[in-house]
């Protein structure tokens, strides 16, 4: 049986509460129990993260600037 969509109280919840769920696969905003990504089509029954896709960005961000980092370290010791 496939989930059709977010049920009645599932919009409800959606739309008014500022925490929201999100795809783990992509990012995609969506709701608590859904069992596919609206976005992408994965299956993410139950496995929905709670934190905005925003702060795995950053810590996207903060392992490249640490490489970057450590690259020009390494280049620093050689000359
Ligand atoms: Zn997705």
């Amino acid at each position: 049986m496939y989930d059709e969509g977010p049920s009645q109280e599932d919009r409800e919840r959606f739309g008014g509460d500022e925490q929201g769920a999100y795809c783990p696969q992509c990012g995609a905003e969506t709701w608590d129990d859904a069992e596919f990504c609206p976005a992408c089509g994965d299956q993410i029954g139950g496995r929905t993260s709670s934190k905005p896709p925003v702060d795995r960005e950053l810590q996207q961000r903060w392992i490249i600037l640490v490489c970057v980092l450590v690259l020009l370290g390494f280049l620093w010791l050689i000359f």
